[in-house]
């Protein structure tokens, strides 16, 4: 058994403590990793304050892992002791059916194991990145390439898969307008990402705050949402556009902006139901979906997608006392763009 040191939340309105947490011995495919840096995805917020359902407490959220491999099971061949690693959202899946066969842990028909507030195999509770060390089945873990530093490579693990990979599987690409809506951790990361496809990128922001960054980041248009105008100007411009808001909003004002056969991605997760007019979808023949992470291996293609394009997130490393401050801050969407705990400050 190995104990971690960590930072745990004891209820929807706890603050962050230091706790200890124990980490199972290796099994024959575990890695043992010892972490180096944690992103702050908005869903540890949603999770940690109890929004999306019950939770079991204490918490230890974080799946936006970045580390070293320092152990491995008798029977692992992926990985060896040195390596650097990174792991996500999941951290098993049934491997058996339909889904897990193509690729697609994440929508495994048994449901994935999550990195934290799931149950694993053994039956015991999961708990995430904010932690020294974690022990994870080595299909799980993916390789994070050279040129990538372990801090900036951590939020790619959520943020950078739950982008990439609507705007592959949607083809962004020379062409097509697509539209991000919100500049957030997510959001940032699906701006350097579509860019890098080759796509016309627009930012839909509260406000023109953020431009600067915006454009430098990629984009080619910035609007704010704020301007009702913004809506009459860009009525029926984009193929594609990828939600990744935290909060409800007025959905059928975003579908009005797609084209004919134009597609609204969204990836942001509010608590509470959008209001769909379905009149928003039909006159246009324009599709609503919804999209979760990505799977193991596209997770690994698109590091290597980002290792090869240059694309980092840009993010504020804080200490592991810093950790309820940043969630105000990412409540108050004051993140420029993601906060990545620094593991060695625990
Ligand atoms: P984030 O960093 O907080 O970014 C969200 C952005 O949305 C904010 O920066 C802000 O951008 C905009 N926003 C916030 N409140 C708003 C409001 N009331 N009205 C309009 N815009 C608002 O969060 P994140 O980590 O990117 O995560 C975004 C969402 O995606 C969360 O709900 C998270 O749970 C979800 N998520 C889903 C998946 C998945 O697999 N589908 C994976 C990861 C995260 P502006 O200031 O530019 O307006
Ligand atoms: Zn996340």
């Amino acid at each position: 058994m190995i104990i971690a040191k960590a930072r745990a939340v004891d209820g929807p309105d706890k603050p962050f403590r230091a706790a200890e947490i124990k980490r199972r011995d290796l099994d024959l495919l575990d890695v043992l990793i010892e972490i180096k840096y944690a992103g702050i995805c908005h869903s540890d917020i949603h999770t940690a304050h109890g929004e999306w359902g019950e939770v079991n407490y204490p918490l230890v959220p974080g799946h936006e892992i970045a580390g070293v491999v320092t152990a491995v099971g008798p029977n692992v061949t992926k990985y060896k002791i040195g390596d650097r690693v990174g792991v996500g959202c999941m951290v098993d899946s049934c491997g058996e059916c339909e889904n897990c066969r193509k690729g697609e842990e994440q929508y495994c028909l048994k449901g994935n194991v999550p990195t934290y507030a799931g149950v694993d195999k053994y039956g015991e509770p999961t708990q995430g990145g904010y932690s020294t060390h974690i022990v994870v089945t080595e299909d799980f873990v993916v390789r994070i390439p050279d040129n990538i530093s372990l801090d900036a490579a951590a939020p790619l693990l959520c943020a950078g898969i739950t982008t990439y990979s609507p705007l592959n599987h949607w083809g962004a690409s020379p062409g097509k307008k697509v539209a991000v809506v919100g500049l957030g951790g997510l959001g940032h990361m699906a701006v350097k990402i579509a860019h890098a496809m080759g796509a016309e990128v627009t930012v839909l922001s509260q406000s023109l705050k953020k431009k600067e960054d915006g454009l430098h980041f990629g984009a080619d248009h910035y609007y704010a949402t704020s301007d009702p105008e913004t809506f009459d100007k860009l009525a029926g411009t984009f193929d594609l556009i990828i939600n990744t808001v935290s909060a409800k909003i007025d959905i059928n004002a975003y579908l009005s902006l797609l084209t004919l056969d134009g597609t609204l991605v969204n990836v942001g997760a509010p608590a509470e139901p959008l209001d769909l007019n379905v009149f928003s979808l039909i006159g246009h023949r324009r599709s609503f979906a919804g999209s979760m992470i990505g799977g193991i291996r596209e997770t690994q293609e698109m590091l290597n997608f980002c290792a090869e394009h240059n694309i980092v997130p840009k993010i504020e490393v804080i200490t592991a006392d810093q950790i309820d401050e940043a969630y105000e801050r990412v409540l108050a969407s004051d993140v420029k763009y993601r906060f990545v705990i620094d593991i060695s400050t625990m």
